[in-house]
């Protein structure tokens, strides 16, 4: 399956290579990822047992700059989907102009099965395995899919102890304390935020007119519902990992994040309450969730979710992606038949990288700056890209996706160009 994620997720370069003019050097650098590792972490459990859990960590390509991307821990985690989310990571830095390449890293566990020390042995043994390949130079992982502020924050600290000096700049997501970025925490769902209301005037939709269903309630889903709700969205449908709750009025997003936030049972590590358990909505499956009467779709859990098995019953006129690659590529080609806008992943989700790279900046300077700063220097990356790639995806007459590609690769092809291609060395340019 993840084999064929890698592929899928290439065939988004393909359909872009049209449009675009190019160094040929670039489109070869763009087939294959730079570097992968592959790990075994062992890990004293707290009953005596040693068990040895697989990581990876995948460099993409690093044409613009150190690679950047998060690290996952999850059951489905494999070299596969790690380098397919590292691919991602190339386009989505190029996408708004961040001095960054892509990658990512994950291990294959299923954090919820462990206590919090063999969590913190666990993301420790995973710098030892990775602090050679990673740096604030080379490679500066964040957190992803069930990792959190607290474990970014022991994997600097095991970085800074192997190092023997103290290095806030190898990795982002950090606790405030331990040289984190104020607005870090809601940054990928305000980045969405900022993409989705750029889009609405553009389609003729208020937020009062507009029903919206959110899939996964993390640290992107759960923000971005609230955001929405503030602004006057309709959001009748969010769901988690064990499935979501309906209300065709509207649902009432600051109780239900209370509720989940309440019920965490391993306090600010993870959430193990489900939306599910607030009895006065009715019960949908996630897969439910995507085929709902909805005039805009959310998906902000993982990848795969829209495919050609599910795409021709989705009824949403606009979907934005705020997981990293929800919708396969064949599910793609449907949606564009019925008419349905897609805003793709690599600028709907920026937002998380790009303050990221404000908490690197503010790392290497020592120079902090307050939340409206930050908030202020996202929203204008955040609407700039978005109209930059409206205006070529109108040009083009291209889906919204194929224009961003377009757009990054653009940038990554000037940096190649840059350092040399066959036409400078052959005398032709
Ligand atoms: P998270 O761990 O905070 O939350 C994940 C959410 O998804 C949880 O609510 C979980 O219950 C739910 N979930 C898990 N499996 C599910 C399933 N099978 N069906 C429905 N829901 C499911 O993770 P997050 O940081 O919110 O990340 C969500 C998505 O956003 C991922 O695709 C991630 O790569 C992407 N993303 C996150 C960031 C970031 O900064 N956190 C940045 C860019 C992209």
């Amino acid at each position: 399956m993840s084999a064929l994620l890698f592929a899928d997720a290439s065939q988004r370069l393909q359909n872009a290579l049209k449009y675009v003019n190019i160094p040929d050097d670039a489109i070869e650098r763009l087939k294959l990822p730079k570097s992968s590792l592959k790990v075994s972490i062992p890990v004293r459990m707290d009953n005596g047992d040693l068990r040895i859990f697989p990581g990876y960590r995948v460099r993409y390509d690093d044409t613009r700059g150190p690679t950047k991307g998060g690290i996952r821990y999850h059951p489905n985690v494999s070299i596969d989907e790690v380098q397919s989310l590292a691919f991602w990571m190339t386009f989505k830095c190029a996408t708004l102009n961040l001095p960054f390449g892509g990658a990512k890293g994950g291990i294959t566990v299923d954090p919820k099965t462990l206590s919090r020390f063999e969590l913190e042995r666990l993301s420790r043994g995973y710098i030892d395995a990775v602090a050679d390949f990673i740096g604030p130079d080379v490679d500066i992982p964040a957190p992803d899919v069930y990792t959190n502020p607290m474990i970014m924050g022991w994997m600097m600290d095991q970085y800074s102890i192997i190092k023997r000096h103290i290095s806030p700049a190898v990795i982002t997501g950090k606790p405030l304390t331990m040289g984190g970025s104020l607005g870090r925490d809601t940054a990928t769902a305000m980045g969405a935020f900022f993409v989705i209301e750029t889009v609405m005037p553009k389609v003729n939709r208020s937020p009062e007119s507009t029903t919206v269903a959110i899939q996964g309630f993390g640290n992107a889903g759960a923000v971005l519902a609230e955001l929405m709700f503030k602004a006057g969205y309709k959001i009748v449908a969010v769901s988690d990992s064990k499935g979501g709750i309906y209300a065709k009025d509207g649902l009432d997003i600051p109780s239900i994040k209370h509720f989940k936030e309440s019920t965490r049972h391993l306090k600010a590590v993870y959430c193990e309450g489900t939306v599910c358990n607030i009895v006065e909505h009715d019960v949908i499956t996630n897969e439910e969730l995507l085929t709902l009467d909805v005039d805009m779709l959310i998906p902000a859990a993982l990848e795969n979710q829209i495919t050609d098995a599910n795409a021709n019953d989705v009824k949403a006129k606009l979907i934005f992606e705020v997981a990293n690659g929800p919708t396969s590529s064949a599910a793609d080609d449907l949606l564009q038949q019925k008419g349905i806008l897609v805003v793709p992943d690599i600028l709907t989700n920026a937002g998380g990288v790009t303050v990221s790279y404000f908490e690197w900046v503010q790392n290497r300077t020592g120079l902090y700056w307050k939340l409206d700063e930050v908030n202020a220097q996202l929203k204008e990356r955040m609407v700039e890209e978005t109209e930059r790639i409206w205006t070529i995806a109108t040009d083009k007459s291209t889906p919204i996706r194929t224009a961003a590609y377009v757009h990054a690769l653009n940038r990554i092809g000037e940096a190649v160009e840059a350092k040399g291609t066959k036409s400078y060395y052959l005398g032709a340019a």
